[in-house]
């Protein structure tokens, strides 16, 4: 029998660490997702603000998936993990492993002191979230086309978190109104949106020159940034902030913060207090040989042990690694240590404009928009070709 690995979640990581397994013949793997797509979040920004259409920002993982005689996809959620019997709790099933790689990422991490404002908010990282997003907006914009009363009126967006995604979707969506107001001679002047950082600036960490880019783009937008406070209390449409400040809202976006998949919220291994996985430096779960943890689920540190953000270039680097630790296991072979790196970061800051850091170089404009859409394009042409040479093996439409 073929050693069987199964792989939860099909985004950055989970494909990854899939596409090199694949190629080993001996493996049989298991690739489980809750949706038969991989969202590319980071293009969710572009999406958010209308500037592309949702099937440009998704690659589908049955056709992905069908170019490998030895991967199966399950189109499936995932409930839970039973450690002690070695299966996968599915909805309709159980999935039993030899070898399993947990990449589900992480959710959203929402107030949670209203009930009601979930019927108001969204988050940004799936799809459904970043297209209620973008349908709530154009609902909005047309109210104000139809209506002058309604075009007087004020219309208050909150912005949680001023991280790299926070920033990107005030950024885009400040520029995507902006661009109504021009184009349309629809007045834009009473929407806002108030961005809240709880440190002193934006991208808090960053290089200090992305910083001010990104301070004087948004300032340049019209975006309004609450520094050094945080949201203390929602309530009936009303924001307090930590500072005293009361903003009402219409609707709010979180983007403050991430937490844990709920599927893995009971399972018994060692995590930090945000509820990443404690991984050693092969990228094990603490004390489960058989067992990895990469992407945003897991703790993931450089080299020199400092933490590293969760992002999708690390998410690759980490499913990758599990993949080649599982191959050299089996082959009895030494495994290999983590080395992930930051290479650098992208932001996208509304319209044709982005700020990029390489660490030893720094982009800002439209240069750095189109580095970081070369970026985006040679992660995702690859998976598209491999999709539709998928997708023709297959007999009926996977989506
Ligand atoms: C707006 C925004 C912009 C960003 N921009 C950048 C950027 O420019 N550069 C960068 O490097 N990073 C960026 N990031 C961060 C990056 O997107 C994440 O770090 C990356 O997606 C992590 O990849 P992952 O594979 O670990 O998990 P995810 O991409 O979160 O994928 C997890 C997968 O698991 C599946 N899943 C979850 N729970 C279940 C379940 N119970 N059952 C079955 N399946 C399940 C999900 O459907 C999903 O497919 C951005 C994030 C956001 C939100």
């Amino acid at each position: 029998m073929r050693h069987h690995v199964v792989i939860l979640g099909g985004s950055y990581a989970g494909i990854a660490a899939m596409r090199r397994l694949a190629k080993n013949p001996k493996l049989n793997i298991t690739l489980i997702d809750q949706h038969p797509y991989h969202f590319l979040q980071t293009e969710g920004y572009e999406l958010i603000s209308s500037n592309t259409s949702f099937d440009e920002t998704i690659v589908s993982l049955p056709a992905l998936c069908a170019n490998y005689d030895n991967v199966t996809f399950r189109h499936r959620k995932v409930l839970s993990v039973a450690l002690n019997r070695n299966v996968i709790i599915l909805n309709d099933r159980e999935e039993p492993y030899d070898t399993l790689v947990i990449a589900l990422g992480s959710v959203t991490k929402r107030f949670e002191c209203d009930a009601n404002v979930y019927n108001y908010s969204s988050g940004a990282k799936s799809l459904r979230g970043a297209l209620k997003l973008n349908q709530f907006f154009q609902d909005e914009l047309y109210k104000r086309l139809e209506s002058d009363k309604k075009a007087k009126e004020n219309f208050n967006i909150i912005v949680g978190g001023a991280g790299l995604s926070g920033v990107e979707i005030a950024a885009g969506m400040q520029h995507f109104f902006n661009r109504y107001y021009r184009s349309n001679a629809l007045s834009c002047a009473t929407l806002h949106i108030h961005l809240i950082a709880s440190r002193k600036t934006v991208l808090n960490g960053m290089h200090q020159g992305i910083i001010k880019s990104a301070t004087k783009r948004l300032k340049n937008l019209r975006v309004q940034v609450h520094t050094q406070c945080r949201i203390a209390s929602i309530h009936a449409h009303e924001t307090l902030l930590t500072n005293g400040t009361k903003i009402p809202f219409d609707f709010m976006i979180f983007a403050g913060g991430t937490t844990t998949a709920p599927c893995l919220k009971t399972l018994d291994i060692e995590q930090t207090p945000r509820g990443q996985f404690i991984v050693d430096e092969y990228l094990h779960a603490i004390g489960h040989k058989n067992i990895y943890i990469v992407g945003d689920t897991a703790a993931l540190k450089d080299k020199k042990g400092h933490p590293l953000p969760p992002t999708a270039q690390t998410a690759i680097q980490s499913g990758k690694l599990a993949a080649t630790n599982i191959i050299r296991s089996l082959q009895n072979l030494q495994l290999k240590k983590a080395d992930l790196k930051m290479k650098g970061i992208a932001i996208a800051l509304g319209g044709k404009y982005a700020a990029i850091d390489l660490q030893y170089i720094r982009f800002y404009g439209y240069t750095a928009y189109l580095i970081k859409k070369l970026i985006e394009r040679l992660y995702k042409w690859p998976l598209w070709w491999l999709a539709s040479k998928g997708y023709r093996k297959l007999k009926t439409c996977p989506i």
